[in-house]
């Protein structure tokens, strides 16, 4: 049982750093989608449920210099108690003060405060710890409940933690599961073990992919990068997308994974357009002989049957990033394709794990949530944690 679980929270203030980061309507300021308040939903009761009280704090957007209407959290405190049963929120202007101070200290068993938006104070980013130590002051009990933010050295993610005992610090129950989750599949994983990496840049992707060469068994590449790959292997790829800054960089990878024994997968055919556009002309081309003017634009069918069959054949997935321009109708059939193979395999009693931003929009989209074995809420947290990089909110509670 985690600590989280087995800790009791009667009659204590747990101070919960979350990750409200949502995206909010420009002009309604209504949450467009609240994956990440739900994720939380369940800490957040099971310390309601024990007797404790609950102050949140969080960031919202990248706000400049200081408070912004836009950014204030107060758009999210209806949506909030909606998901509390109707529980009252109450709500803190700034998240430090004196009005903070006063409500988390009269706060009661069973009630939950909302601080303002941390990152109306520089200091928060700048991991200053003297705010680090004015937010600590808050609560009894410090728990981390927002992976998204874990690859941050941020006061509220990681420096508070110096400021609480090591029995009054600990993950929270989204954040054990993405731990876990993640250690699985990096250093517990059965074995045939493919990860799936796809996407519009290979520059994001380079870290990944070498730290991957040393666990994968097998790695496919799809999306808009797999043409820098293509092109590093003499191909010619009309105007598909292409680092050439990245060439050697993919030659270098490739000979890599062959000395590693590493297999990796290229789609061998596309299909393609002649602009990037939804209502273009398409057809299909090896991924090696692209015609002058036409661009890639998804992985073609031979590929999606290639692709299936690796996936289904392995006990252990990892999937980050498209293997086409998803959101347009004409180029999402390979990324349903995989999405579909990987929940065969997840059937059959494979490990998956889907995370980054746009392979969780496509598996949401396309309706495989649930049909995977756990899909990340963090983007940039979980491809650190796969670079192979120690994460600083991790860290900083484990350690
Ligand atoms: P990333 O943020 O690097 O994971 O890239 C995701 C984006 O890559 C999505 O918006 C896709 O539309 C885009 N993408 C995927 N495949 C291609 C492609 N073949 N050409 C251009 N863009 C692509």
């Amino acid at each position: 049982m985690s600590k989280f679980s087995s800790h009791n929270f009667s009659n204590e203030k747990a101070l919960i750093r979350v990750d409200f980061n949502v995206p909010l309507d420009k002009q309604t300021q209504a949450i467009t989608d609240d994956t990440r308040m739900t994720a939380v939903i369940p800490t957040i009761n099971k310390i309601l449920n024990d007797g404790g009280s609950v102050i949140l704090m969080s960031h919202l957007g990248r706000p400049k210099d200081g408070a912004e209407e836009k950014y204030s959290l107060k758009h999210i405190v209806q949506h909030l108690s909606q998901l509390l049963d109707g529980k009252t929120i109450k709500f803190a202007d700034d998240c430090i003060g004196e009005q903070a101070k006063t409500l988390a200290s009269s706060l009661q068993p069973g009630e939950v405060l909302l601080l303002e938006n941390l990152r109306f104070h520089k200091e928060e980013e700048k991991g200053d710890a003297q705010f680090a130590q004015q937010l600590c002051k808050l609560g009894d009990v410090y728990v981390n409940d927002a992976f998204g933010t874990a690859h941050r050295a941020h006061a509220s993610t990681a420096i508070i933690a110096k400021y609480f005992s090591p029995e009054n610090k600990m993950f929270g129950l989204l954040m054990n599961a993405e731990v876990e989750s993640a250690e699985k599949v990096l250093h517990k994983a059965d074995k045939p073990f493919t990860a799936i990496i796809g996407g519009a840049k290979v520059s994001d992707k380079i870290l990944i992919i070498e730290n991957l060469l040393e666990r994968a068994t097998d790695i496919i590449i799809g999306g808009g990068m797999a043409y820098t790959f293509m092109k590093a292997q003499g191909g010619t790829i009309g105007t598909s997308l292409c680092e050439d800054e990245r060439i050697t960089t993919a030659q270098e990878l490739l000979k890599k994974a062959e000395a590693k024994g590493v297999c990796i997968h290229l789609p061998s055919d596309s299909v393609i357009a002649e602009k990037f556009d939804m209502n273009s002309d398409i057809s299909t081309s090896p991924s090696n002989n692209i015609p002058d003017s036409w661009m890639g634009l998804d992985i073609g069918p031979m590929a999606c049957d290639h692709f299936s069959h690796v996936i289904k054949n392995s006990k252990t997935i990892l999937w980050n990033g498209p293997m086409g321009v998803f959101e347009m109708e004409k180029f999402q059939h390979g990324t349903k394709t995989i999405a579909k193979a990987v929940a065969e395999a997840t059937q059959n009693g494979a490990f998956s794990l889907v995370g980054g931003g746009d392979s969780v929009a496509a598996v949401n989209q396309f309706g495989y949530a649930d049909k995977v074995s756990y899909v990340s809420t963090g983007g940039g947290a979980l491809l650190e944690y796969f670079e192979g990089k120690s994460l600083p909110g991790i860290s900083a509670i484990s350690e």
